[in-house]
Protein backbone atom coordinates (compact mmCIF):
# COMPACT_ATOMS: atom_id res chain seq x y z
CA UNK A 1 0.00 0.00 0.00
CA UNK A 2 2.67 2.14 1.09
CA UNK A 3 4.42 1.84 -2.33
CA UNK A 4 1.47 2.34 -4.47
CA UNK A 5 0.93 5.50 -2.55
CA UNK A 6 4.50 6.56 -3.40
CA UNK A 7 4.13 6.18 -7.16
CA UNK A 8 0.67 7.73 -6.67
CA UNK A 9 2.25 11.02 -4.83
CA UNK A 10 -0.50 10.20 -2.35
CA UNK A 11 0.48 10.85 1.70
CA UNK A 12 0.24 7.06 2.91
CA UNK A 13 -1.98 7.92 5.23
CA UNK A 14 -4.82 8.73 2.83
CA UNK A 15 -5.89 4.68 2.41
CA UNK A 16 -7.06 2.68 4.82
CA UNK A 17 -6.84 -1.03 4.96
CA UNK A 18 -10.41 -3.15 5.55
CA UNK A 19 -9.05 -6.68 6.25
CA UNK A 20 -11.73 -8.87 4.57
CA UNK A 21 -12.06 -11.95 7.47
CA UNK A 22 -14.94 -13.22 5.48
CA UNK A 23 -12.69 -16.63 5.20
CA UNK A 24 -10.51 -16.40 8.31
CA UNK A 25 -10.32 -18.03 10.94
CA UNK A 26 -11.73 -16.86 14.28
CA UNK A 27 -7.54 -17.03 15.34
CA UNK A 28 -6.30 -15.29 12.55
CA UNK A 29 -8.56 -12.40 13.04
CA UNK A 30 -7.58 -12.35 16.81
CA UNK A 31 -4.11 -12.23 15.21
CA UNK A 32 -4.40 -9.36 12.94
CA UNK A 33 -6.55 -7.28 16.10
CA UNK A 34 -2.86 -8.07 18.29
CA UNK A 35 -0.81 -6.82 15.03
CA UNK A 36 -3.36 -3.63 15.09
CA UNK A 37 -5.38 -4.21 12.20
CA UNK A 38 -8.46 -3.31 13.91
CA UNK A 39 -10.61 -2.34 10.59
CA UNK A 40 -12.16 -5.64 9.72
CA UNK A 41 -14.62 -6.38 6.79
CA UNK A 42 -17.06 -9.53 6.88
CA UNK A 43 -19.63 -9.94 3.52
CA UNK A 44 -22.44 -12.38 5.50
CA UNK A 45 -24.21 -9.94 8.23
CA UNK A 46 -24.50 -13.19 10.66
CA UNK A 47 -20.93 -13.63 10.85
CA UNK A 48 -20.60 -9.68 11.08
CA UNK A 49 -22.77 -10.31 14.04
CA UNK A 50 -21.60 -13.15 15.64
CA UNK A 51 -17.63 -12.25 15.65
CA UNK A 52 -18.58 -8.42 16.32
CA UNK A 53 -20.12 -9.81 19.56
CA UNK A 54 -17.77 -12.60 20.30
CA UNK A 55 -14.59 -10.64 20.23
CA UNK A 56 -16.15 -7.07 21.64
CA UNK A 57 -16.62 -9.77 24.73
CA UNK A 58 -12.98 -10.80 24.44
CA UNK A 59 -10.99 -7.97 23.95
CA UNK A 60 -10.49 -4.48 24.83
CA UNK A 61 -9.76 -1.86 22.18
CA UNK A 62 -12.61 -1.21 19.93
CA UNK A 63 -13.06 -2.93 16.51
CA UNK A 64 -14.00 -1.19 13.50
CA UNK A 65 -16.72 -3.54 11.21
CA UNK A 66 -17.51 -2.53 7.96
CA UNK A 67 -20.25 -4.62 5.99
CA UNK A 68 -18.67 -5.14 2.43
CA UNK A 69 -20.85 -8.18 0.92
CA UNK A 70 -24.66 -7.75 -0.37
CA UNK A 71 -27.21 -6.94 2.27
CA UNK A 72 -30.85 -8.23 2.47
CA UNK A 73 -33.64 -5.63 3.51
CA UNK A 74 -34.73 -8.18 6.04
CA UNK A 75 -30.87 -8.15 7.71
CA UNK A 76 -30.53 -4.39 8.33
CA UNK A 77 -31.65 -4.43 11.86
CA UNK A 78 -28.84 -7.55 12.34
CA UNK A 79 -26.43 -5.17 10.41
CA UNK A 80 -26.64 -1.70 11.86
CA UNK A 81 -26.00 -1.43 15.03
CA UNK A 82 -22.79 -3.41 14.52
CA UNK A 83 -21.25 -1.60 11.35
CA UNK A 84 -18.93 0.83 11.46
CA UNK A 85 -19.89 1.71 7.37
CA UNK A 86 -21.84 -0.26 4.99
CA UNK A 87 -20.21 -0.39 1.90
CA UNK A 88 -22.68 -2.47 -0.27
CA UNK A 89 -25.64 -0.34 -0.75
CA UNK A 90 -26.90 -1.54 -3.96
CA UNK A 91 -30.50 -0.62 -4.32
CA UNK A 92 -32.91 2.12 -3.67
CA UNK A 93 -35.17 -0.23 -1.94
CA UNK A 94 -32.37 -1.31 0.66
CA UNK A 95 -31.57 2.49 1.07
CA UNK A 96 -35.35 2.96 2.09
CA UNK A 97 -34.73 0.06 4.46
CA UNK A 98 -31.83 1.68 5.80
CA UNK A 99 -33.20 4.63 6.03
CA UNK A 100 -36.32 3.32 8.02
CA UNK A 101 -34.13 1.36 10.68
CA UNK A 102 -31.79 4.32 11.51
CA UNK A 103 -34.72 6.47 12.07
CA UNK A 104 -35.30 3.90 15.07
CA UNK A 105 -31.91 4.50 16.39
CA UNK A 106 -29.96 7.93 17.86
CA UNK A 107 -27.38 7.52 14.81
CA UNK A 108 -27.49 7.94 10.84
CA UNK A 109 -25.64 4.95 9.10
CA UNK A 110 -22.67 5.82 7.47
CA UNK A 111 -22.83 3.78 4.01
CA UNK A 112 -21.46 3.83 0.65
CA UNK A 113 -23.27 3.36 -2.42
CA UNK A 114 -21.94 0.54 -4.69
CA UNK A 115 -21.78 1.06 -8.01
CA UNK A 116 -21.22 -1.33 -11.09
CA UNK A 117 -18.55 0.30 -13.28
CA UNK A 118 -17.69 -2.76 -15.56
CA UNK A 119 -21.69 -3.67 -15.93
CA UNK A 120 -21.27 -7.53 -15.54
CA UNK A 121 -24.21 -9.37 -15.11
CA UNK A 122 -22.90 -11.21 -12.08
CA UNK A 123 -22.42 -7.65 -10.15
CA UNK A 124 -24.24 -6.09 -7.70
CA UNK A 125 -24.76 -2.37 -7.51
CA UNK A 126 -26.21 0.51 -9.64
CA UNK A 127 -25.76 0.47 -12.62
CA UNK A 128 -24.12 4.56 -13.12
CA UNK A 129 -27.04 5.73 -15.26
CA UNK A 130 -29.44 4.33 -12.56
CA UNK A 131 -27.45 5.84 -9.81
CA UNK A 132 -27.27 9.24 -11.23
CA UNK A 133 -31.00 9.03 -11.64
CA UNK A 134 -31.45 7.97 -8.27
CA UNK A 135 -29.44 10.42 -7.08
CA UNK A 136 -31.22 13.27 -5.35
CA UNK A 137 -33.58 10.91 -4.26
CA UNK A 138 -30.61 8.60 -2.40
CA UNK A 139 -29.13 11.99 -0.83
CA UNK A 140 -32.93 12.90 0.47
CA UNK A 141 -32.99 10.06 2.12
CA UNK A 142 -33.26 10.77 6.14
CA UNK A 143 -30.63 8.92 8.80
CA UNK A 144 -28.81 7.98 5.69
CA UNK A 145 -24.70 9.43 5.54
CA UNK A 146 -23.73 8.73 2.15
CA UNK A 147 -19.74 8.92 2.79
CA UNK A 148 -18.76 7.56 -0.66
CA UNK A 149 -18.89 4.91 -3.55
CA UNK A 150 -17.48 1.21 -3.52
CA UNK A 151 -17.12 -1.10 -6.52
CA UNK A 152 -16.09 -4.42 -7.43
CA UNK A 153 -13.62 -4.82 -10.42
CA UNK A 154 -14.08 -7.56 -12.90
CA UNK A 155 -11.14 -10.07 -12.24
CA UNK A 156 -8.13 -9.25 -15.43
CA UNK A 157 -5.20 -10.72 -15.39
CA UNK A 158 -2.96 -7.93 -15.22
CA UNK A 159 -4.30 -5.67 -12.53
CA UNK A 160 -3.44 -2.52 -14.73
CA UNK A 161 -6.50 -3.90 -16.66
CA UNK A 162 -8.81 -3.12 -13.72
CA UNK A 163 -7.34 0.53 -13.51
CA UNK A 164 -10.14 2.15 -16.02
CA UNK A 165 -12.71 0.92 -13.11
CA UNK A 166 -11.28 2.10 -10.75
CA UNK A 167 -10.71 5.27 -12.59
CA UNK A 168 -14.76 5.41 -13.76
CA UNK A 169 -15.63 4.96 -9.82
CA UNK A 170 -14.07 8.24 -8.74
CA UNK A 171 -15.10 10.31 -11.91
CA UNK A 172 -18.69 9.08 -10.84
CA UNK A 173 -17.74 10.17 -7.63
CA UNK A 174 -16.43 13.52 -8.64
CA UNK A 175 -19.55 14.20 -11.01
CA UNK A 176 -22.38 13.21 -7.70
CA UNK A 177 -20.58 15.32 -5.39
CA UNK A 178 -21.11 17.95 -7.01
CA UNK A 179 -24.13 17.41 -6.58
CA UNK A 180 -24.87 16.54 -3.33
CA UNK A 181 -25.26 18.64 0.44
CA UNK A 182 -22.60 19.11 2.64
CA UNK A 183 -23.86 15.90 5.28
CA UNK A 184 -23.27 13.57 1.98
CA UNK A 185 -19.37 14.52 1.70
CA UNK A 186 -18.38 11.55 -0.58
CA UNK A 187 -14.65 11.41 0.33
CA UNK A 188 -14.59 7.81 0.27
CA UNK A 189 -13.60 5.48 -2.13
CA UNK A 190 -13.78 1.73 -1.25
CA UNK A 191 -11.99 -0.30 -4.37
CA UNK A 192 -8.92 -2.54 -4.79
CA UNK A 193 -9.09 -6.14 -3.54
CA UNK A 194 -5.94 -8.47 -2.77
CA UNK A 195 -5.39 -8.86 -6.85
CA UNK A 196 -5.81 -4.83 -7.98
CA UNK A 197 -5.34 -2.55 -5.08
CA UNK A 198 -2.22 -0.82 -5.62
CA UNK A 199 -3.79 -0.17 -9.23
CA UNK A 200 -7.40 1.19 -7.04
CA UNK A 201 -5.15 3.45 -4.70
CA UNK A 202 -3.10 4.67 -7.67
CA UNK A 203 -7.10 5.45 -9.04
CA UNK A 204 -7.42 7.56 -5.64
CA UNK A 205 -9.11 4.19 -3.66
CA UNK A 206 -9.62 5.70 0.36
CA UNK A 207 -10.55 2.55 1.32
CA UNK A 208 -9.12 -0.89 0.23
CA UNK A 209 -10.61 -4.29 1.00
CA UNK A 210 -7.93 -7.00 1.14
CA UNK A 211 -8.84 -10.72 2.41
CA UNK A 212 -6.80 -13.65 1.11
CA UNK A 213 -3.43 -11.95 0.71
CA UNK A 214 -3.32 -11.66 4.31
CA UNK A 215 -3.72 -15.02 5.03
CA UNK A 216 -1.49 -16.77 2.30
CA UNK A 217 0.04 -19.85 3.58
CA UNK A 218 -2.34 -20.43 6.78
CA UNK A 219 -4.65 -23.03 6.88
C1 LIG B 1 -14.01 -11.11 -0.41
C2 LIG B 1 -14.14 -9.69 -0.74
C3 LIG B 1 -13.00 -8.86 -0.78
C4 LIG B 1 -11.59 -9.38 -0.56
O1 LIG B 1 -11.18 -10.15 -1.63
P1 LIG B 1 -9.73 -10.81 -1.66
O2 LIG B 1 -9.52 -11.12 -3.09
O3 LIG B 1 -9.79 -12.01 -0.78
O4 LIG B 1 -8.75 -9.79 -1.16
C5 LIG B 1 -13.20 -7.52 -1.04
N1 LIG B 1 -14.43 -7.00 -1.25
C6 LIG B 1 -15.53 -7.76 -1.23
C7 LIG B 1 -16.86 -7.13 -1.48
C8 LIG B 1 -15.43 -9.12 -0.97
O5 LIG B 1 -16.54 -9.87 -0.95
Amino acid sequence: MAGACERAGRDVDSVRLVAVTKYAQLNWVRDLISAGQTALGESRPQQLAARAEELAREIDCPIEWHMIGHLQRNKVEMVLPVATLTHSVDSLRLANRISAVAATRDKPAKVLIEANVSGEQSKDGFAPDDLRASWDELCELPGLNICGLMTMAPRVDDPAQARPYFASLRELRDELAARSGAENTLTELSMGMSGDFEAAIEEGATIVRVGSSLFEGLS
